[in-house]
């Protein structure tokens, strides 16, 4: 009875983020009590991969944002106007932040006249997209703004650069601008990051990166916003598959381990979707054969697809080997042949028709030919990343058709001619917007 407990909690808490996604230190209201001492020193979390952040910077001096490991420091000059500088020595009074390795784009239509219809339309979407809202989460905002009033914070004591007598912020507004907005929605923390009375926090970052600051008012009137949200592949390492092997170079067998698809991510390079593909399916199919859910593999041979990503899943969940002739690539219909030594007993993996988009392939194979642009490729990647998305919010009986083969004949062919197709893009230069 208690066995059972605990697989019904397991599977409960397949696909949670690794938690918390949302940090943050210090606190939007107690930092004036504290003299706006700084709670955190930006250069201690710069190491952080892929980092999104939002705070004022140092003794109310300015504004921070960090967009994609990129950190940026508003701050007003003595002519009114603010400057953005690129740096890492930044302290601030309190910042929320959270690395995000990989978002997902939702195309929204509103039409928003405040704040609070910003906040509903990230919720609504959020909400329909099976997020959790009760988890802080960030976002990413790119569309055209009718109107925008951000502020920057000025210093409040008169000795500090940048002192503005009687005010603690200077405003700027825009009319018909574009740019991306930064934010971050819980609805527990008002107070902490976001404003007393709103669930988020808003940056906005000119597409140039020379305009910077906190939004107070926006107006977007019929626009189509594009909403970005964390993945959900970023919880892969939830995603778990036991194996069984030898305990030393020469043990017995029953050294059991649990595989995750995150181990796999380091071994292939990067989670793509071919990788996700790969390791739901072939798990499905593993499990069939092995009905206790541990993979011997000493007892596994394969045959996979050549695309670089199969063939990795392929030889980390099975131990199958070429050299000992438990592995070999070739052009199959099917995605993997997966075979168990010592009863025979062979599956074949297929993806079911209609479950990838067909422009995924289509612009797939215009990459490989090196025909995308830099921005098209982004683009593909945007696909992948919703696709990958998909799959994790799936069953694995919808995706895949797991079928048995009664005579199959293992014949390994030595074709070493296979294109590698996820490095033909590796010189292609980053993608920038111009203005
Ligand atoms: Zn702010
Ligand atoms: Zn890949």
């Amino acid at each position: 009875m208690r066995y059972t407990f605990l697989i019904l909690l397991f599977t409960a808490t397949q696909l949670s983020f690794a938690q918390p996604l949302v940090k943050y230190a210090g606190s939007m209201s107690e930092m004036g009590k504290n003299d706006f001492k700084p709670s955190i020193q930006l250069d201690t979390i710069r190491n952080n991969q892929h980092l999104f952040a939002l705070g004022p910077f140092g003794k109310m001096q300015g504004e921070i944002t960090v967009l994609n490991g990129m950190p940026m420091v508003a701050q007003v000059q003595a002519d009114g106007s603010a400057r953005v500088s690129q740096t890492w020595k930044a302290e601030a009074p309190f910042l929320v932040y959270a690395n995000v390795a990989a978002w997902v784009s939702y195309e929204v239509k509103a039409n928003i006249s405040n704040m609070n219809d910003l906040q509903n339309a990230v919720e609504q979407l959020a909400k329909q997209k099976g997020y959790d809202v009760n988890s802080p989460f960030p976002f990413r905002i790119t569309t055209a703004i009718t109107e925008l009033t951000t502020h920057v914070v000025t210093p409040r004591s008169a000795d500090m650069p940048g002192y503005q007598h009687g005010q603690n912020q200077a405003n700027y507004t825009y009319q018909n601008t574009s740019g991306e907005l930064l934010g971050f929605y819980s609805e527990k923390h008002q107070g902490i990051y976001t404003p007393k009375d709103s669930y988020i926090h808003v940056h906005f970052i000119s597409n140039d990166h020379t305009q910077m600051g906190h939004v107070d008012k926006i107006a977007i009137s019929d626009g189509t916003l594009k909403i970005q949200l964390p993945a959900k592949s970023m919880a892969t390492g939830s995603i778990r598959i036991k194996t069984k092997d030898t305990d030393f170079s020469k043990g017995r067998l029953g050294n059991v381990q649990e595989v995750s698809m995150d181990d796999v991510v380091k071994f292939h390079g990067h989670l793509c979707d071919g990788l996700a593909v790969g390791f739901l399916g072939l798990k499905e199919a593993l499990l069939q054969l092995y009905p206790d859910g541990i993979v011997d593999r000493t007892n596994t041979r394969i045959v996979s697809n050549p695309s670089p990503c199969l063939t990795d899943v392929a030889v980390y969940l099975t131990g199958g080997r070429y050299q000992y002739n438990t592995f070999y690539v070739n052009k199959i219909s099917s995605l993997f042949i997966v075979q168990r030594l010592d009863n025979n007993q062979t599956l074949q993996i297929k993806l079911r028709e209609g479950v990838k988009p067909k422009e995924i392939d289509s612009l797939g194979n215009l990459a490989v030919d090196n025909k995308l642009s830099s921005c098209e490729l982004e683009h593909l990647r945007e696909l992948e990343n919703g696709f990958t998305d998909k799959l994790l919010s799936m069953s694995a009986k919808d995706i895949f058709e797991v079928t048995p083969l009664s005579n199959f004949t293992w014949k390994s062919s030595l074709s070493k001619t296979y294109v590698k197709t996820d490095v033909s893009n590796k010189k292609s230069p980053p993608c920038v917007i111009e203005n």
